[in-house]
C-alpha cells in the first residue's frame, strides 16, 4: 500500500489555493477571449476586454483575479491502494487552506456559524468532497467558489413526466432569474438525476469540466448546446449590461434516478471559473 504524507497534502492544498485564485485555467481564458470576438454590444466588448486585462495582470503579478477569493471547495479522489499517514485527510486539507489563504494574502470569507457569523480568519473549514477511486494516488482539486454566483444556485425536483424542453426551460429560467448577480459571462453547471443532494454535487462537478469538452453522450452534448443558445438569447450579457455573451458554456452531468422524480440542480460560476489540480 502506497503512503501519502499529510505534510505533502498540506503543502499541495496551500499551493493550489494560491494557484487557483491567481491564475485562471487556460480554457477559461480562451473562452473569454473568443467571447470578445463574438460579442456585438460595444459595452459588452469593453467589459470582456477589461476581464482579459484583469486576468492577465493577476497572472503576471500573482494577485487574486477577484477580491472574493471564495469558499475553498476541495475535491479529493483517493485511490483505494493509498494510505494517508501523519494525520487525518480532512485536517490536512484544512491546514492547507489555512496556509494558502493566510500566506497567500487571500481574502478570508468564511464564518464559523451561519447565524452568529464570526469570521474564522483563515478561510477554514473547506467544503471537502471525498471519493474513493481505483489506484494508489490522491488527486486534489481546489475550486474556490465566490458567493455572488453560489447564491444564484437552484435545485428543482421536477416531475418525471417533464419533457426535455421543460428541463431546458428550467435551466434557462434559473439563469434568467440570476441576471447580473453571478458576474457574467457565466459557466452553467447542471446536475440531472440522482437524488436531492447528488444532483447538487453533480452540478458543482460539472463546473470543473474543461470548457472545450462536451458531455461524451451526444444526447446531452446536444442539450448543452441547445441550452447555451437559449441562455445567450436572454440578452443579459457581460456583467449584466446587455449583449450576446451571457454564458461561456453549459455543462450537464446526468445520473440514474428514481422512477418518480427528476432532480435538476443548477450551479452557476462567474467569469472567474477557478480551479487547480495536483496529483500526489
Ligand atoms: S461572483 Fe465571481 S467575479 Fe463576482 S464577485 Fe464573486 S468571485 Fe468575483
Amino acid at each position: 500500500m502506497r503512503e501519502i504524507r499529510c505534510e505533502d497534502i498540506i503543502q499541495t492544498v496551500r499551493d493550489l489555493c494560491i494557484q487557483a485564485n491567481c491564475h485562471l485555467p487556460e480554457d477559461v481564458r480562451q473562452a473569454i477571449c473568443e467571447a470578445k470576438s463574438r460579442e456585438k454590444s460595444p459595452v459588452g466588448q469593453a467589459i470582456l476586454g477589461d476581464l482579459v486585462n484583469n486576468y492577465t495582470f493577476a497572472d503576471e503579478k500573482n494577485l487574486p483575479i477577484c477580491q472574493d477569493t471564495g469558499m475553498a471547495v476541495v475535491f479529493c479522489d483517493l485511490g483505494q491502494e493509498a494510505h494517508i499517514t501523519g494525520g487525518l485527510l480532512a485536517d490536512a486539507v484544512n491546514e492547507g487552506v489555512r496556509k494558502g489563504y493566510t500566506e497567500g494574502f487571500l481574502r478570508c470569507s468564511v464564518v464559523s456559524d451561519p447565524l452568529r457569523r464570526v469570521n474564522t480568519n483563515d478561510n477554514t473549514p473547506a467544503v471537502l468532497h471525498l471519493r474513493l477511486v481505483d489506484g494508489d494516488k490522491l488527486t486534489i482539486t481546489v475550486a474556490p467558489k465566490g458567493f455572488g454566483s453560489e447564491n444564484m444556485a437552484s435545485l428543482t425536483m421536477l416531475k418525471p413526466s417533464v419533457t426535455r424542453e421543460q428541463v431546458e426551460q428550467t435551466i434557462v429560467d434559473a439563469v434568467s432569474k440570476a441576471g447580473s448577480n453571478p458576474c457574467p459571462p457565466i459557466v452553467v453547471g447542471v446536475g440531472l438525476g440522482g437524488d436531492f443532494e447528488l444532483s447538487a454535487l453533480l452540478a458543482k462537478r460539472a463546473l470543473l469540466r474543461p470548457l472545450d469538452e462536451d458531455n461524451p453522450d451526444p444526447y446531452y452534448a446536444d442539450m448543452e448546446h441547445s441550452v447555451l443558445e437559449k441562455v445567450n438569447r436572454l440578452g443579459i450579457g457581460p456583467q449584466g449590461l446587455g449583449g450576446k455573451v451571457t454564458a461561456l458554456k453549459v455543462s450537464i452531468e446526468a445520473h440514474p434516478t428514481h422512477i418518480a422524480g427528476l432532480p435538476c440542480a443548477v450551479n452557476l460560476n462567474c467569469h472567474v471559473t477557478r480551479h487547480a489540480t495536483a496529483v500526489l
